[in-house]
């Protein structure tokens, strides 16, 4: 007796049956489809908004499906309200419908298949409340999922505040085709591929060939960069490869940035004295500075393929449309916002020094959770 209570009352609150019932009449055009109500449950009422992207010959029915009540394309920015769902089987298969109803025309209901709708796009003020509030540089995950079209409105805000170059490096159906003509990076581009897949959990980089790719790895002779990326390629350089000495200067902790300022302090103090007793004073201290600060760097500095490794993860951050941040835990820290091509600030800022000074820098092939979903942000800006 108790039990057969709660049934009624739960089919008496949903309302949602009425219309379940009102289609129950015969269905001349859809007489062979056989549909069955397998379960209907309210919900909590929540907002959506027609997914263009899928939706395109999509309806919204009576119950049952009995009647195609509207076409879903012509609501393309409504507001709809979801108030209860429930499963149907036609013709042996199962899917979800949700009963949704216009928050501007309450005349308008229907039961729609739960994947053609989607959560509806964020507005501009919103954007610019969540970048405010949100970490700096690092896309707040309900950034992350918004339908297409809020994507392409905001294209120009996202890609500013989040430090995003735009599309970089070709890719084809969503992958990147990596060819590796130097043998001495395979190695190094397995591990990087690899970092970046898992991070984004799913295969973006992938092994290409010589006559298919979209991003050849080589090296070059250089000596002002350790690594660089012009859209097609990503080159190490070679000479600081050859070079077995050139990790022992790359380690970035705050105390080799606290002898380095005070190595500079005395150095110019030592251009500046007049005086002979003064100079050899300035003298001996900045040599002592000086080894002090080659001894720091020594003794945090990485291994070398832990190094080269991390110098790629950051170059095929590049190519997945990622400027710089200045933050030392990110793959993609830069030192300085200044690309050397041009000084106008593109970013959201500018900078000199790191923003998270009693950081270190961690030169493991290893990504941050800004540096994910920044990535993952130009994925949906069509960057990858
Ligand atoms: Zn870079």
């Amino acid at each position: 007796m108790k039990k057969l209570g709660i049934i009624a009352v739960a089919a008496l609150s949903l309302g949602l049956t009425l219309s379940v019932q009102s289609a129950t009449k015969p269905a001349t055009a859809q007489a062979k489809t056989k549909v069955t109500v397998v379960w209907q449950k309210k919900m909590t009422q929540k907002a959506y908004q027609i997914d263009e992207s899928k939706a395109a010959h999509g309806y919204a029915y009576t119950g049952k499906l009995a009647k195609k009540v509207f076409k879903l394309s012509n609501y393309p920015n409504t507001t709809f309200y979801a108030k209860g769902h429930e499963a149907l089987k036609v013709n042996g298969k199962t899917r979800v419908y949700y009963y949704i109803q216009s928050a501007s025309n309450k005349k308008k209901v229907g039961w729609v298949w739960r994947g053609y709708l989607t959560t509806p796009s964020m507005s501009g003020s919103t954007l610019m409340k969540t970048i405010a509030n949100g970490t700096d540089l690092q896309p707040a995950s309900s950034l992350l999922k918004q339908p297409a079209s809020f994507y392409t409105k905001y294209a120009a805000t996202l890609k500013k505040n989040f430090n995003l170059t735009g599309k970089l490096t070709n890719n084809t159906n969503d992958q990147i085709r990596v060819y590796v003509a130097k043998s001495q990076l395979k190695t190094y581009a397995t591990k990087a591929m690899s970092v970046w897949n898992a991070a984004l959990g799913q295969k973006v980089f992938v092994t290409g060939t010589a006559t298919k790719h979209d991003l050849i790895l080589s090296t070059q002779a250089a000596s002002d960069w350790d690594g660089l990326n012009d859209g097609s390629h990503i080159y190490l350089s070679s000479t600081a490869l050859a070079d077995p000495t050139y990790v022992d200067s790359v380690a970035d902790t705050p105390q080799i940035r606290e002898l380095y300022t005070e190595y500079e302090k005395v150095a110019a103090a030592y251009k500046s004295a007049t005086d002979a007793a003064t100079k050899k004073a300035d003298y001996d201290k900045g040599k002592a500075l000086y080894n002090e600060l080659i001894a720091a760097q020594k003794a945090a500095a990485p291994e070398a393929t832990t190094y080269w490794q991390s110098v790629l993860v950051h170059e095929m951050g590049h190519s997945l449309g990622l400027d710089h941040t200045p933050y030392l835990t990110d793959i993609m820290y830069a030192e300085t916002s200044d690309d050397g091509f041009s000084s106008a600030v593109t970013g959201k800022y500018s900078w000199n020094a790191p923003k998270d000074t009693n950081d270190s820098r961690r030169e493991t092939p290893s990504v941050s959770a800004r540096d994910i979903a920044r990535a993952k942000l130009a994925e949906k800006l069509g960057y990858w």
